[in-house]
């Protein structure tokens, strides 16, 4: 079939690129002129394992680029929409870009004879797809639903493994109001080897932040018990490997640690929790589950300071800085807030980070940045592990260039530290 997708971010790149693979023809939109220009040079504009190769293979093919609507719904008969839903300054979702995108799909629309199927993946709370994004392209289209289809299409894929996920989905939901605009946006999916869940918009939406928020609840049910499991001496990931053994509970996510970051967990699980405001519920666990993420990172610091008391002009090492390994992403890192922290505390931050420094420098431009581990510990009176890269895995050699070697690990990921090695973890 001939699609267009609406945001070449993570999802949107990837998706493309994807449905171009699966033997569709995908024409992609977006307002940024060099994101644009990447995908029709066959360069993705993200990190994603995977992406380089598909983009080389159907650029100016089965796959191009432009900022123009109406070139894009002309040409396809299926478009997704996949900008992005930041939060707002209360932690609501900011749905005002998929407001922009559908008002201009409207308008487009307006033009097109022809069955036109309009698909949410951006992720949306409960109600958007009908309430917010449907009336919108009606008043801009002039046209009622049925003349054109709306559905609801979330992504779970991973950052670091997204195409990966896209091609090896263990769910693909589809919600529709009508059968016919749902068995169209399912059968863009054959091929695949995965059951497509068939259901309405709003609980297509909702089980997407179902999903995320239990993930997340489990990472701050573990920190939790990791935490206790410090005070009281216990190795929490000799419990939680346990436990995980229980099949109704499972080994993932059970990792203590820094906590959880990214484009996606936190922002769905605040957006959930206004959503849960907004129709008068209080959800005590969820607010629980990002209280808890929150204090992570201070209690990294916490530690550091117990050891080194003051911080002032200390030479504190931090390494990874993308919320997660295998992508150069720091949207909501938990090393924000750590540098934050030191920089607060008066410490000069020494990073390093194999694929996000350059992102980071955005944020904070007047530390210290690296191209390799040791480089970043030399002379620094502490290190602080925030992303599990698994490079770091087999650090030891590289501490010995440190001042002090202090190192505290927030991911659980050293495997030898070393023997002369003061080493500190985070909940255990
Ligand atoms: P992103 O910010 O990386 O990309 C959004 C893209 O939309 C950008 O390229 C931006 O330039 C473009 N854009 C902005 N306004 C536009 C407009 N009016 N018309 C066309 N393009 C426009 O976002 P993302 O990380 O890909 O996330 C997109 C959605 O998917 C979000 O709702 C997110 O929650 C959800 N999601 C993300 C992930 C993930 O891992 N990143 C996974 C699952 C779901």
């Amino acid at each position: 079939m001939k699609i267009s997708v609406i945001g070449t971010g993570y999802v949107g790149t990837v998706s493309a690129a994807c449905f171009a693979e699966l033997g569709h023809e995908v024409i992609c939109v977006d307002v940024d002129r060099s994101k644009i220009d990447m995908i029709n040079s066959g360069i993705p504009p993200i990190h994603e394992e995977g992406l380089p190769e598909l983009l080389k293979k159907h650029a100016g093919k089965k796959l191009s680029a432009t900022s123009d609507y109406g070139l894009a719904i002309m040409n396809s008969e299926v478009s997704f929409i996949c900008v992005g839903t930041p939060s707002d300054s209360e932690g609501n979702i900011d749905v005002g870009i998929v407001k922009a995108a559908s008002s201009s799909l409207g308008d487009s629309l307006r033009k097109k004879k022809g069955y036109h199927v309009i698909v949410v993946k951006s992720t949306v709370v409960p109600e958007t797809t009908e309430k917010i994004v449907l009336p919108i392209i009606e008043k801009h289209s002039g046209k009622h639903q049925g003349e054109f289809g709306i559905a609801m299409n979330p992504e779970f894929l991973r950052e670091g493994r997204a195409v990966h996920d896209f091609m090896h989905p263990d769910k693909i939901v589809v919600g529709s109001l009508d059968k016919k605009s749902g068995d169209i946006v399912a059968s863009l999916y054959n091929g695949l080897k995965c059951e497509v869940t068939r259901t309405n918009p709003r609980t297509a939406e909702m089980i997407k932040y179902v999903n995320n928020a239990f993930l997340a609840t489990k990472i701050s049910f573990a920190n939790e018990v990791g935490n206790i499991c410090k005070e009281l001496g216990i190795d929490t990931y000799e419990v939680m490997s346990a436990v995980g053994k229980d099949f109704r509970i499972g080994p993932h996510f059970l990792n203590s640690g820094a906590g959880f970051g990214g484009s996606c967990f936190p922002k769905d699980v605040k957006a959930l929790i206004g959503k849960a405001k907004e129709i008068g519920y209080e959800p005590q666990l969820l607010k629980s589950v990002i209280a808890i993420n929150e204090g992570q990172p201070a209690r990294m610091v916490l530690l550091l300071k117990n050891k080194l008391g003051s911080l002032e002009g200390k030479n504190i090492a931090v390494l990874g800085l993308a919320f997660k390994n295998d992508t150069d992403d720091i949207r909501e890192s938990r090393s924000i807030p750590v540098i934050k922290e030191l920089l607060d505390e008066g410490a000069r931050v020494s990073a390093y980070d194999p694929m996000a420094n350059e992102n980071m420098k955005k944020l904070y431009s007047g530390i210290g940045y690296y191209s390799s581990a040791a480089d970043a510990l030399r002379g620094a009176e502490a290190c602080l592990i925030m992303t599990e890269w698994d490079e770091f895995r087999s650090l030891n050699k590289e501490f010995d260039v440190m001042e002090n070697r202090l190192v505290i690990d927030g991911r659980h990921i050293l495997v030898k530290p070393g023997k002369d090695i003061e080493y500190v973890g985070l909940c255990w």
